[in-house]
């Protein structure tokens, strides 16, 4: 429990709220936004829920010259009985810090923002979609506010919370995606920002979604910035190979963000003693598993779509088919028992649910 108490005003009017199988990703938002502040002689202040709407920002702000910000997803599931579910939070409130400390911006007590999260959570719980495969999606983010465009970090910030409900993320259901595996940019370098979840790691891969989009491909596949080689992320997502019955998974090497659902994968997989390993893996070697007919299954792993099987990497010209196009039966394993966990129809072994 933290010592600062959340100041709560309620909005006075509610929103139509929109229909829950007709959920596009992040359009809609909730009646009410969570919102602290930083100053260097108060600490972070003034912690509160508000109505949701507009904020105001000087011109001059930092974060819109210098892009001093961070980010995290996780979401929120209704169970069959209306509880509030909400999938390892901690984990990210964690990361949150771990990011904050990367783009110079300082730490927050991670026990008000846990509890900040819950808060809002149960206010607007309404706003928890209960078609199949719907969620609250919940947004803390932190930006700076101090007006000064001086290249320096700002002494200002705001750490804002606002809620999304989200439909299910592929509207077919589990399908098996082509990806193309990109030789020219790259999202992460060694040392540089890759770890945290900032802004421009985002915005610097737009240009790239756009081009794969074009030619027909639903994601990118990232290779390591220094020599091109080794496989990172697929989107904004981590990615699981199963070559010849072990489950590989590219290491933490400092340009990989460290996915939740790649560790709850992780814990799963060892849990049902399926061989999983951490290390690197290059694409000339997933080629060559793909040639001899190892390459079994792949998927991605992250909040939005939880568990995304890939169906088809196309890497310069070559197209590596996984499974006949066809959803894995671990991939199908690993989906059906992480979202069972989510909304409640599945044990939670782990304890990984608030
Ligand atoms: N990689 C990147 C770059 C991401 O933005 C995300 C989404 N947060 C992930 C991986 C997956 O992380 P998680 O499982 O925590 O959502």
């Amino acid at each position: 429990m933290s010592n600062q108490e959340i100041k709560v005003t309620l909005s006075t009017s509610k929103k139509e709220k929109p229909k829950s199988d007709q959920l596009p990703f992040g359009k809609y938002f909730s009646d009410h936004m969570f919102i602290m502040d930083y100053k260097p002689e108060l600490g972070w202040y003034d912690p509160r829920i508000v109505p949701y709407g507009p904020i105001e920002l000087d011109p001059a702000a930092s974060i819109l010259h210098y892009g001093q910000t961070i980010f995290e997803g996780m979401k929120a599931y209704v169970d069959k009985d209306g509880g509030a579910r909400i999938f390892r939070p901690e984990m990210n409130v964690k990361r949150l810090n771990r990011s904050n400390d990367r783009m110079c911006i300082p730490q927050v007590d991670e026990d008000i923002v846990l509890e900040a999260v819950k808060k809002i959570v149960s206010i607007d719980q309404d706003w928890i979609p209960n078609a199949p495969g719907t969620a609250l999606y919940i947004r803390p983010y932190v930006f700076a506010t101090e007006a000064n465009i001086n290249v320096v970090p700002s002494k200002e910030y705001k750490l804002m919370i606002i809620l999304s409900p989200v439909g299910a993320y592929f509207k077919e259901g589990l399908n098996p995606v082509k990806i193309a595996v990109e030789d020219k940019y790259v999202r992460a370098v060694p040392g540089g920002t890759g770890e945290a979840k900032t802004g421009g790691n985002y915005a610097g891969s737009f240009r790239v979604q756009e081009n794969v989009a074009k030619k027909g491909f639903s994601q990118v596949l990232w290779l390591d910035g220094a020599e091109h080689k080794y496989i990172e992320e697929v989107g904004a997502s981590n990615v699981f190979f199963k070559i010849s019955g072990e489950v590989v998974t590219p290491a933490l090497t400092g340009s990989i963000l460290h996915g939740v659902t790649r560790d709850s994968v992780i814990k799963l997989l060892k849990h049902w003693g399926v061989p999983v390993t951490e290390r690197r893996i290059s694409i000339e070697e997933l080629y060559a598993a793909s040639l001899e007919g190892q390459l079994e299954e792949a998927f991605s792993s992250g909040t939005a779509a939880v568990i995304s099987p890939i169906g088809q990497l196309t890497w310069k010209d070559k197209d590596l088919v996984i499974n006949d196009n066809k959803i894995g039966e671990l991939t199908q394993k690993v989906y059906d028992t992480l979202t069972g966990i989510q909304y409640g129809t599945e044990e939670d072994v782990f304890n990984w649910v608030t």
